[in-house]
């Protein structure tokens, strides 16, 4: 069983634990940490025992094998899970809504029933429990206590789901900066109403690039580092792949819960960073008989462009899209699915696999930053076929869909523009691939329309019947805008001014 962690860069037989991997979250050579061996579930397993379970049990099932007793024990791993999923306004967590529209083969998986209403949830609320899990431990066992200062930047979406992953959580803080006026209403208002201590959102004069920068100066600032013990919870951390390889599983087992050959299913998942469906590959590769992978992308087409060449180059600048969480120009969490493919197509007589891969993915990833691009062997293409297959999509075909699937789905259901990029996919797919007896769809629905409100509006301001307010926008969200905010005016994008600020809140939070 693996769990144990290695670097996709590395070249050495040393393994780290699981508590390591994810307090490091990246590795000093620049790769990502990866369990090199997926554990096996037998069929048997899957349609006799896991079929039947909860999402929690399910998580438990999943995550146990990826994580020593030893480390955790179970008692504690299932209270975790229990403590993260408590905070999901749907029993099920992640619920399957079924064939929304007559005599289509379309289904869509929830996954924004979380505290934020977005996918980053699923894997934060864990992650946040997961950060104060080891931090208690180790202060209960040592005298020199240890305090976590997370600092990210976020162009909209992923710090309130952060926040709200970390918030009162002992011995942590949290800052968040955004770029001023930059941000949805809706977005600050999520990230400015949280009252907990711990958490401060920093509003910078500025770009989400200056934010951004600013973030890696700080983490670049090894004197700040050292005593403020700087910490990240962004999406290449291995806790929140983990934790997102439930859904699949659960979800699956909504739609065919025997395991019958007649029952195929295709995952369709809008990407950016590929976090969300790599938790596909390894359902996949741990046994769960997922007939294919779609990649979804928006005009920013990295993944799309790779499989369809055999070269990952990344292009010169970001489209801004309407589906802005995917807006992106390399896919970070796409190293690790590199390292597997290398693995699995090296020489059959050869010894040391994970070291010769770790070699392999280090001469990429210099030639990426060299020479902004790398080609890989046919072969490693070929193979990434068998699970995968990808489109892209542009804004005007994302529009027509959310127009489309509201007029002929039933109770008018409405798809946020993320969701909207893989609706469109599966219906390219269907017209590529002439669906056989029995196959059906699951689209992951990575937001809930309310969040984005520009896109949504754009689609369906023009039917009479709708209106944003009744129709999409939860209660829970629209009292937001009734609640003071919380946050701090940062008048120039200068790492001084927000280290300094940074340190004067610290001050008065009193962890
Ligand atoms: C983060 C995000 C995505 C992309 O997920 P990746 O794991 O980065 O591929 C898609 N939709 C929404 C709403 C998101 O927040």
């Amino acid at each position: 069983m693996s769990q144990t962690y290695r670097s996709t860069r590395s070249s050495s037989p040393d393994t780290i634990s699981f508590e390591e991997a994810i307090i490091q979250g990246l590795a000093t050579d620049g790769g990502l940490f990866i369990p090199p061996v997926i554990p096996q579930v037998s069929t048997e397993t899957l349609f006799s025992q896991w079929s039947k379970l909860s999402f929690q049990d399910l998580a438990f099932e999943i995550m146990k094998l990826y994580i020593s007793s030893k480390e955790i024990p179970h008692e504690d791993l299932r209270k975790l899970i229990s403590k993260s999923y408590s905070t999901f306004r749907s029993e099920k967590v992640t619920p399957v809504v079924e064939k929304l529209v007559e005599g289509e083969n379309i289904n869509i998986l929830e996954l924004f029933h979380g505290p934020t209403y977005a996918f980053k949830d699923v894997a934060l609320q864990f992650v946040g429990n997961l950060f104060e899990y080891f931090l208690t431990r180790h202060n209960a066992a040592s005298e020199n206590k240890k305090q976590i200062t997370v600092v990210g930047a976020t162009s909209g979406d992923t710090g309130s789901a952060a926040i709200y992953g970390l918030r009162g959580k002992k011995d942590i803080s949290v800052f968040i900066l955004y770029p001023t006026g930059r941000i949805s209403p809706i977005q600050e208002q999520q990230m400015t109403t949280v009252e907990d201590s711990n958490v401060q959102t920093l509003s910078v004069k500025g770009t989400f690039d200056n934010c951004q920068d600013i973030v890696k100066a700080i983490f670049a600032d090894k004197e700040f580092n050292t005593k403020h013990n700087v910490g990240a919870v962004n999406s290449i951390n291995w806790a929140r792949i983990l934790a997102q390889i439930t859904y699949y599983f659960y979800s699956f087992f909504q739609l065919n819960s025997t395991g019958s050959s007649s029952k195929k299913i295709k995952f369709v998942v809008p990407s950016g960073n590929f976090g969300d469906i790599l938790a596909g590959y390894f359902a996949k590769k741990m046994g769960l008989p997922i007939e294919k992978l779609i990649i979804a992308t928006n005009e920013n087409d990295i993944l799309d462009r790779f499989l369809k060449s055999g070269t990952y180059e990344r292009s010169d600048d970001v489209k801004v899209t309407l589906s802005p969480a995917m807006d992106i120009l390399i896919s970070s969490n796409f190293e690790r699915l590199l390292w597997y493919l290398a693995r699995e197509n090296l020489a059959a007589d050869i010894n040391n696999k994970d070291e010769e891969a770790g070699k392999i993915l280090n001469g990429w990833f210099t030639e990426l930053k060299t020479k902004g691009k790398f080609t890989v062997d046919p072969k490693i293409i070929k193979s990434a076929l068998v699970d995968f297959d990808s489109e892209s999509v542009s804004n005007a075909e994302t529009i027509e869909t959310i127009k489309s699937f509201y007029e002929k789905s039933s109770n008018h259901y409405v798809l946020d523009p993320h969701t909207a990029v893989g609706v469109t996919v599966a219906y390219k797919e269907k017209a590529k691939c002439n669906d056989s007896q029995g196959l059906e769809y699951i689209c992951l629905s990575t937001a809930h329309p309310a969040k984005f409100a520009d896109a949504v509006n754009k689609a369906l301001s023009g039917f009479t019947a709708y209106s944003f307010e009744k129709d999409v926008l939860p209660e829970e969200l629209a009292k937001l805008a009734t609640l003071p905010k919380k946050l701090k005016f940062i008048e120039k994008a200068d790492i001084k001014l927000v280290e300094t600020a940074i340190e004067e809140e610290l001050a008065k939070m009193e962890l």
